[in-house]
């Protein structure tokens, strides 16, 4: 029997189990490799933060994919071997017939001075309890959100927490200034100029200040420091550099980019059999931008990977392709969302819009989750 190995088990991997299953059933092995026990939506921890929801009710054991066939293990990914189509995982060699690499993007906090001693990780489930029991007992000040490295996951994802965190501070009485800084010209580069004016507007509509272009270089007690300026913060809550799994950058798969290189069409690497999908990979679009890190990316791309060796197993000719098309979220308080949405592999320019804001965004945000927990644990 063919053998399939699945390395993560976030958005990418379940996905990517999920439809090799429906294809091919009991006439392949699926492995599927995760140190982590369960599954949970990235946006979980903005509404975790504010205090709206737990992280807890909205995670799902991975080893419940078991039902349906996948050899679920609880392991660490020690090596990838491309050449031979072979990993090892808590010290044991597998071999496979294909593999799909889904380990997403790894924080690293210790690549910024002064970032474990003074900041609260809010990109990490881990922190987000101190994070939020800090922001709960605030009694005023500034509040600063630092983006502290790029490309990073769900980009708007930090402009939510800044505009969700004023809106809760507001309804508290607490006097809190919130800023937000990037090392990015703009918030959200992708969108472009006249997107980035609509955020940017309603941030400061909001009093929320914002500073492009500012690359922290450390943080001290009580201020970030940047080249020539220092910003002070009473609170300050980071998302750290990101950068592929030490595995990866050590498996000869990672490209000038810093991330794995794939074929975006049909996310294959340079060696036969394997393929990356999700927040490991950088997919340069046509503009000379990334491809946003985002979650229903990663599903897509684990689907779009699992027709393919299904077909490739089968003898057929595969025509399955990653469309690029989707988006992510934007929460604007006030119970609306907006959706930064397009055609991101679209020719000669990535299609990508922002929509005005709506209720019908926010229900379509919570349906995004519970859609996925129904379909892939039941
Ligand atoms: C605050 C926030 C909000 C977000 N909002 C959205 C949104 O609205 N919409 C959206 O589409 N996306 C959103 N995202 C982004 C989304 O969560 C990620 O893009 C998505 O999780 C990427 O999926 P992935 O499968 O590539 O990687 P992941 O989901 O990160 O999965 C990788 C898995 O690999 C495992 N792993 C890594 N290394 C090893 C190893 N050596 N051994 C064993 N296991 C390992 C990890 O434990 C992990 O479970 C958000 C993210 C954040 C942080």
């Amino acid at each position: 029997m063919k053998r399939v190995l699945i390395l993560g088990g976030g958005f990418g991997g379940i996905a990517t189990a999920h439809r090799l299953k429906q294809k091919l059933g009991s006439d392949v092995e699926v492995i599927l490799v995760d140190r982590r026990p369960y599954f949970m939506v990235g946006f979980r921890k903005s509404w975790a933060l504010i205090g709206e929801s737990t992280l807890e009710a909205g995670q799902k054991p991975i080893g419940s994919l078991s039902k349906i066939g996948v050899d679920v293990r609880r392991a660490n990914v020690d090596a990838i071997l491309p050449e031979e189509k072979s990993v090892v995982v808590d010290g044991e060699k597998i071999h496979a017939d294909a593999i799909v690499i889904a380990l997403g993007a790894e924080l690293i906090p210790n690549a910024v001075t002064g970032f474990k001693e003074h900041a609260f990780n809010v990109y990490d489930p881990a922190d987000i309890p101190r994070a939020q029991k800090a922001i709960s007992e605030f009694k005023g000040g500034r509040v600063v959100i630092g983006i502290f490295g790029a490309p990073y996951k769900c980009s708007p994802a930090p402009y939510e927490m800044s505009l969700l965190l004023n809106e809760k501070f507001k309804s508290r009485g607490v006097k809190a200034s919130v800023e937000i800084f990037s090392p990015q010209p703009m918030s959200l580069p992708i969108l472009g100029q006249a997107s980035c004016d609509t955020i940017e507007s309603r941030l400061e509509g909001n009093g929320i200040k914002f500073y492009p272009n500012h690359k922290a270089a450390s943080i001290e007690a009580g201020e970030v420091v940047f080249e020539n300026k220092r910003i002070g913060y009473d609170l300050l809550l980071g998302v750290p550099p990101h950068k592929p799994p030490l595995v990866v950058r050590e498996s000869g798969l990672v490209g000038e980019s810093g991330w794995v290189d794939i074929n975006a069409r049909t996310t294959e690497t340079l060696f036969e059999g394997v393929y990356a999908i999700g927040d490991v990979t950088q997919i340069m679009l046509t503009n000379k931008k990334p491809l946003p890190k985002a979650g229903l990316f990663a599903e897509l791309m684990g689907e779009t990977a699992a027709e393919r060796i299904a077909d490739s197993f089968n003898g057929q000719h595969s025509t399955a392709t990653f469309s690029g098309e989707g988006g992510c979220y934007l929460e604007v308080g006030g119970g609306e969302a907006m959706m930064v949405e397009g055609s991101f592999l679209a020719e000669p320019e990535p299609l990508v819009n922002l929509t005005e804001p709506s209720k019908q965004y926010l229900e379509e945000k919570r349906k995004f989750e519970t859609e996925r927990l129904e379909k892939w644990f039941g």
